[in-house]
């Protein structure tokens, strides 16, 4: 039997999904993700890159690399690498062939058939050359199915008694608005509009521009005048603006990058939500004409509606949920994570033509956010809210005192920033650390949600390979209203949780600066004169009182005194 597989074939970024046991999963890349960037280059020796490794070396030699190919798809444009040119069909097969391989060291089986997703307003021609793409990869097309109508699939949409669909699509460098209408069970398009030079992108460059600014007030150097810092910008903006969906600021930083002159220096800045929102404002104005062109054509209004769907990774965006939302006075659906859902919809549409499916597909995601505690009492997300299940994320976390053998992990799930806010999901222990200074132990923390909702949580030191973990099972998930009550609490906490993760973070910063000053001292033992050790006890008896009184603005203070200090010395 072919296994049922669907593609997303995006502009930015492309997903693979498939059937399995009666359920459709996201197929991870061979690098781990679920996204793959829609991005092919060739090296100076001629090998071909497709993915995240391409998207990398775009900083480098951008005339190496392709991006946005679906843009020319069904038009003649060529595009050279290496002094050969390439037609869009054949770029976009680097792409299909590295999904299909991909798919096929997962399922261990070759892949011969896949659907493939088009957005609905794609006309035969660009149809008919992402069918090419999809046969020079080595791919029978079952169907192409219009983006919009997969994202619908996805919901089970099909199988309720609904009428009229919007489908809202805001994604890299795109934005989509379609209504569909459903007739004896197949979706209509009733509408199409939207924006081909509109998207994420348009985010990114903002943020680009804001820090650029700040750092040319900062150090009187315009980093867009170099392409390559000015690309590492671009990555480190994007970071902070995926961040900036769920936490009220972001932080970007990047190490060496050369002054005027000659002395490398470390460019930090910060951003927070609200100052974001603003100089972005114009652009979600943008997303306003074509929503209401879309609605105009389709000769409906806003209550005549009976869904709408999110779609895109840009939906993340809080700022923008809240536009639909107003505009259309329901709430959106986004419960299916927004840049894999059309994936997920194709998988599901190829498993009813291949007969994988007969009953309701399910879509299963994690209700809240899964973590652990952390220093400061900060709770650290590791796997996100409505992340498609099954799932597994890990990440490192060291030692926060000197010669730690032992170390508690409190699991936690929730949205608020602070671990106690949260609910307590259970408790263990790592032991058996190998004694070690502060920050020097690599403690990998594994979570891995099963098909069933169960959560194992482990915990590897990676020197020794000493292990141990938890198993919570599923008695411990929530209702659906207990789930809406925990996420109306954070959303109400917010203001007041960032204040004091800003603090904890504050306290935690201090901590670190009196222990390098405690170091410093220790090394420079017999070399320093005595004047400038007194000098450095002082500030380090100064901060660890401002600890003990806990005014945060005084402690950020005497930190940054006592870390000029030590640079001074
Ligand atoms: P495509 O345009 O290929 O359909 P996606 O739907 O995956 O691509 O959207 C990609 C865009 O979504 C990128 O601009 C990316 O930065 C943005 N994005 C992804 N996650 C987030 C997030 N958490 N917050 C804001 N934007 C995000
Ligand atoms: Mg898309």
């Amino acid at each position: 039997m072919t296994r049922a597989v669907g593609i997303d074939l995006g502009t930015t970024y492309s997903v693979a999904a498939i059937i399995e046991n009666g359920r459709a999963r996201v197929v991870k890349n061979a690098e781990g993700e679920n996204l793959t960037p829609s991005v092919v280059a060739v090296t100076a020796q001629g090998h071909m890159l497709v993915g995240s490794v391409a998207k990398c070396q775009s900083s480098v030699s951008p005339e190496r690399t392709v991006m946005s190919i679906k843009r020319h798809m069904g038009t003649d444009h060529r595009v050279s690498l290496n002094g050969r040119d390439y037609s869009p069909q054949e770029i976009s097969a680097f792409i299909l062939r590295k999904m299909k391989r991909d798919v096929e060291t997962y399922t261990g089986e070759s892949m011969k058939k896949a659907v493939i997703t088009v957005p609905a307003y794609f006309n035969d021609a660009q149809r008919q050359a992402t069918k090419e793409a999809a046969l020079m990869a080595g791919i029978e097309v079952v169907r192409i199915i219009n983006e919009p109508t997969a994202a619908s699939l996805a919901y089970g949409l099909d199988r309720e008694h609904i009428q009229t669909i919007l489908v809202w699509d805001l994604g890299g460098g795109t934005f989509d608005v379609s209504i569909l209408e459903l007739g004896d069970g197949v979706f209509h398009v009733k509408a199409v509009s939207g924006n081909t030079r509109l998207g994420g992108d348009d985010w990114d460059e903002r943020l680009v521009e804001y820090f650029a600014d700040t750092f040319l007030d900062k150090i009187g150097l315009d980093i867009r005048s170099d392409p390559v810092t000015l690309q590492r910008l671009r990555e480190a903006s994007e970071k902070a603006k995926r961040e900036l969906s769920y936490k009220p600021g972001a932080r970007i930083s990047l190490p060496f990058i050369k002054t005027g002159n000659g002395m490398p220096k470390n460019l930090e800045a910060s951003i927070d939500r609200s100052t974001f929102e603003d100089i972005t404002s114009d652009l979600r104005e943008k997303l306003l004409g074509p929503t209401r062109q879309a609605m105009a054509d389709s000769k409906l209004t806003a209550e005549e509606l009976d869904r709408v769907v999110l779609v895109g990774g840009s939906t993340r965006m809080p700022s923008v949920r809240d536009l639909v939302e107003e505009t259309f006075h329901k709430k959106p659906f986004i419960r299916i994570n927004p840049d894999e859902v059309v994936g997920i919809g194709a998988a599901v549409q190829a498993g009813v033509l291949m007969g994988e499916i007969d009953g309701v597909v399910l879509v299963d995601v994690t209700p809240l956010s899964l973590g652990i505690e952390t220093e400061g009492g900060l709770f650290a997300r590791i796997i996100s809210r409505n992340a498609t299940i099954p799932t597994s994320a890990s990440q490192i976390f060291t030692n926060a005192e000197d010669d730690q053998t032992v170390m508690d992990f409190h699991i936690l799930q929730g949205e608020r920033e602070m671990a106690i806010d949260n609910i307590s999901l259970g408790q263990f222990q790592l032991t058996d650390i190998p004694s070690l200074p502060r920050g020097k132990a690599h403690v990998e923390v594994m979570f891995q949600i099963d098909v069933n909702g169960i959560v194992k949580v482990s915990a590897e030191e990676l020197y020794t390979e000493t292990k141990t973990g938890i198993r919570i099972d599923a008695s411990h998930l929530l209702s659906e209203e207990e789930v809406e009550q925990v996420i109306r609490e954070a959303e109400a906490h917010a203001e007041e949780d960032r204040s004091r993760r800003g603090e904890a973070e504050i306290n935690i910063r201090a901590d670190s600066m009196i222990r390098a000053a405690e170091l410093f001292l220790e090394e420079k033992e017999g070399k320093l004169s005595s004047a400038s050790k007194h000098r450095i006890e002082q500030c380090m008896l100064d901060l660890k009182e401002a600890l003990s009184q806990g005014e945060s603005a005084v402690i950020e203070e005497r930190t940054e005194a006592l870390r000029k200090m030590l640079e001074e010395l």
